[in-house]
């Protein structure tokens, strides 16, 4: 038996498989009347597992595994944990297509403008045919670029490239072939997927690589009119930068699922934008794909404080 500390929400049934074979402390430190539990139950955790804030985990002398209900893991310190020997273990494939589609709905929203011609009706302001300032711009046809092409930004392109006839460019360090999409994904450098497309989607990790990666520069080199996407991590973009793209009018419209700090603070510009469609970090958030992200990271912990090879260790 091992001392395990949950540090978000898990299912009944999840959160029971681990009570079964462990000493379970379930405790959000963010929960001011957690907090204490929090603190107390960290310095003699074996195993941890939560997801989506940062936690420090200096005090944890006694830690060998976390197990993140995510498939990224830009929260964690990846050579402090190998210095330490503490394996991490994450939840990458079952969210993919459930992210793919929420990229794929942001596309769509930002392109044909849904968010807003949806609040044109719900307030009352369609009293007679819309006039062309409120027309949309096609999405079938046009050149999707993908930033970053992993398990998502290939899910996208599947979808772009075989469900909306989109001829889809991909940045990523070296060419991929991917299984039904031979000649319809033409990978290239940054420069010219961004120079090439009318779309642009993030799908990158955040790493030191790719922390700020799109700025001013980048923007510039996009087409003028293009939409922009960031379904990966808020901190991937400069936001100033982006904020002026849209505001000299460079850029169409932004899709965003993710913002540099989260939630998205109550000052910040893009929450009112009226070219950018926010979104509340859902990219994996449906019902399915949460649950189903919880049993790998359930079972990611229990094979790990079990002496087993874990179904998806991170490697470090
Ligand atoms: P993945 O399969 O690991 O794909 C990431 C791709 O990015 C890989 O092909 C990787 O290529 C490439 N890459 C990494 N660094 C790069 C760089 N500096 N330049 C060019 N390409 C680079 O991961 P995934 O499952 O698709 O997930 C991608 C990211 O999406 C996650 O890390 C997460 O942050 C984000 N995400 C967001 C949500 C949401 O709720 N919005 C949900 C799920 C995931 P290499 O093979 O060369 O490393």
């Amino acid at each position: 038996m091992s001392r395990v500390l949950v540090y978000r929400e898990l299912p009944p049934d999840q959160l029971a498989r681990l009570q079964a074979v462990h000493e379970v402390t379930v405790a959000d430190p963010r929960q001011a009347d957690r907090r204490a539990a929090f603190d107390a139950a960290l310095p003699l955790a074996e195993g941890l597992i939560g997801s989506s804030f940062k936690i420090d985990i200096a005090g944890a002398s006694k830690l060998k595994v976390i197990s993140s209900i995510s498939v990224g893991v830009d929260n964690y310190d990846l050579a402090d944990l190998k210095a330490r020997g503490i394996t991490l273990c994450h939840t990458p494939g079952v969210l993919t297509e459930t992210t793919a589609d929420t990229i794929f709905a942001l596309i769509m929203a930002g392109s044909r403008r849904l968010v807003d011609l949806a609040l044109h009706v719900r307030e009352g302001r369609w009293t007679r045919n819309l006039s062309d300032e409120l027309f949309g711009w096609d999405v079938h046809g046009k050149t999707l670029g993908i930033l970053g092409f992993g398990r998502i930004g290939q899910a996208v392109a599947r979808r772009a490239a075989l469900g909306f006839g989109m001829p889809v460019r991909y940045y990523s360090r070296r060419p991929i072939e991917v299984s039904g999409l031979e000649g319809l994904a033409i990978h290239g450098s940054l420069d010219e997927v961004l120079a090439g497309s009318d779309i642009i989607a993030v799908t990158l990790p955040l790493t030191d690589e790719t922390r700020g990666l799109i700025g001013a520069a980048e923007f510039a080199l996009m087409k003028p009119g293009a939409v922009f996407i960031n379904g990966a991590r808020g901190a991937i973009v400069q936001e100033d930068a982006l904020l002026q793209a849209l505001d000299s009018g460079h850029l169409r419209a932004a899709g965003l699922d993710v913002f540099a700090t989260e939630p998205l603070p109550l000052d910040s510009p893009l929450r009112t934008h009226p070219k950018v469609t926010p979104l509340p970090h859902i990219g994996s958030a449906t019902h399915e794909t949460r649950y189903r992200m919880a049993v790998l990271a359930t079972d990611n912990l229990l094979a790990a404080l079990a002496g087993r090879v874990p179904p998806a260790a991170y490697p470090l």
